[in-house]
């Protein structure tokens, strides 16, 4: 029968995933790939006929199912109609969550059922991010400028491309590009944002290209509330963190290894110089674990240390060297910090579990001989949902530690 073709049939691993809340089937679960379009929602069966809905299908990528829906495709409808109505509901929850902010994710691929699709908020420029062959689609890259174009009202929309994405997913090579201006405009690729009253330049073109990271806007307030004292911000890139400890500590020091990111974080400061009394920040480009290994045996002491490194380990396979970069930041953070100080760390690596964080910390505090309270344990902000049944929604970990 026709209908079948246009089914994927999935194996018993991929079963007990969606039935725990999952979305995604891997190809290696395919019993067999439907016969359609790229990009296609299709149904998706088991060998005993049971359905389990429907389904965006990539023809190449390693996740070659994600879920849209626990209705068969033919019950779904029209999908525009489908997507509409998600991106409706992704707005409403950051109206509702969003605070001191006019930039935020509006929409969070898998987070807001809408896989593949990431839309950000930078004050009057939207930007959007196509990650499956289904938003790639013609009718529905429409449909999202659309709707981006009527709720959002943005002077610019700007498509940024995953480049590497984009090649697993066999999409032909674009590049960033201004897709949308309001009438009478010129394109316009810059602007300027606000989280929690500290402004920021966002600039989507030119030779520095500047972004943000917007998951840790509710870590940067949380932050400032714990910080007091001499500052350090270890892996800075645009000064989010340095820039609210500024606010409240009498001496910050800020560092990355990306000289554009810590031109664009001095432009963030000069933006916020006005009427400020607070100590200028020290910018230092360096390596992080050069420039901790001498500070720590010189003994350097701070009152405040924020840790914010690149994700150290992208596989389950190099989690232990990983692990043991995670450490050795840590623990020489641990042995400059005054007692009673404040350790503020991250790690972005969804392989990092917040349970293996707090071993390796342990270990590192007794090596320190430190004793590290847990002020608090933090994720992304709520503007990138964690959901229940999808890990990898839960990247972010953020701890405040009290060091004694
Ligand atoms: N805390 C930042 C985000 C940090 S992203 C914020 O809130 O905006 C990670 C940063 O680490 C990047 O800016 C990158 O340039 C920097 N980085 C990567 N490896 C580094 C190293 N070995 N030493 C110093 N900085 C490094």
């Amino acid at each position: 029968m026709a209908h079948n073709d246009h089914s994927a049939v999935i194996n018993a691993r991929a079963v007990a995933r969606l039935r725990a809340g999952h979305v995604w089937v891997y190809r290696s679960d395919l019993v067999q790939a439907p016969k359609t379009e790229p990009g296609a929602l299709v149904d998706v069966r088991d060998e005993r006929k049971r359905t389990f809905g429907s389904a965006f299908y990539s023809t190449t990528s390693q996740i070659a199912l994600r879920m849209l829906s626990p209705q068969t495709a033919s019950a779904v409808g029209p999908i525009p109609e489908l997507v509409r109505s998600r991106l409706v509901a992704a707005w409403d929850y950051r109206r509702k969550i969003v605070r001191e902010s006019d930039a935020c994710r509006v929409v969070f691929s898998e987070a807001d059922a809408l896989p593949g699709l990431i839309v950000d908020r930078y004050a009057d420029l939207v930007t959007f991010q196509v990650l499956t062959q289904a938003f790639d689609q013609p009718q529905l890259r429409e449909t999202v400028l659309g709707w981006i174009r009527e709720k959002l009202s943005p002077a610019c929309i700007l498509e940024r491309v995953d480049a590497r994405i984009r090649q697993l997913e066999s999409l032909a090579p674009r590049e960033d590009s201004v897709v949308f201006t309001r009438d009478g405009e010129s394109p316009r690729t810059s602007t300027e944002f606000h989280m929690n009253g500290v402004r920021f330049r966002y600039d989507a073109a030119g030779g520095q290209k500047t972004g943000a990271f917007l998951d840790q806007r509710e870590n940067y307030a949380a932050a400032e509330r714990h910080a007091r004292g001499d500052a350090l911000d270890v892996f800075c890139y645009q000064g989010g963190f340095a820039l609210h400890l500024a606010r409240v500590c009498s001496q910050v020091t800020a560092v990355d290894s990306s000289r554009p990111a810590l031109e664009v974080a001095e432009q963030n400061e000069k933006l916020n110089a006005a009427g400020r009394k607070g100590p200028e920040i020290e910018w230092m480009e360096a390596n992080a674990f050069d420039l901790l290994k001498d500070y720590s045996s010189n003994g350097k002491q701070y009152d405040t240390i924020v840790l914010d490194p690149p994700a150290f380990a992208k596989s389950a396979r190099n989690l232990p060297t990983a692990m043991r970069g995670y450490k050795e930041l840590n623990l020489r953070a641990l042995k400059m910090l005054r007692p009673g100080g404040t350790l503020v760390t991250c790690s972005c690596s969804y392989h990092v579990e917040a349970q293996l964080f707090l071993e390796m910390m342990a270990s590192a505090a007794a090596d320190a001989h430190r004793s590290v309270r847990v002020l608090e344990r933090r994720g992304a902000a709520l503007d990138h949902p964690a959901v229940v049944g999808i890990p990898e929604t839960d990247y972010l970990k953020c701890f405040i530690f009290h060091v004694s």
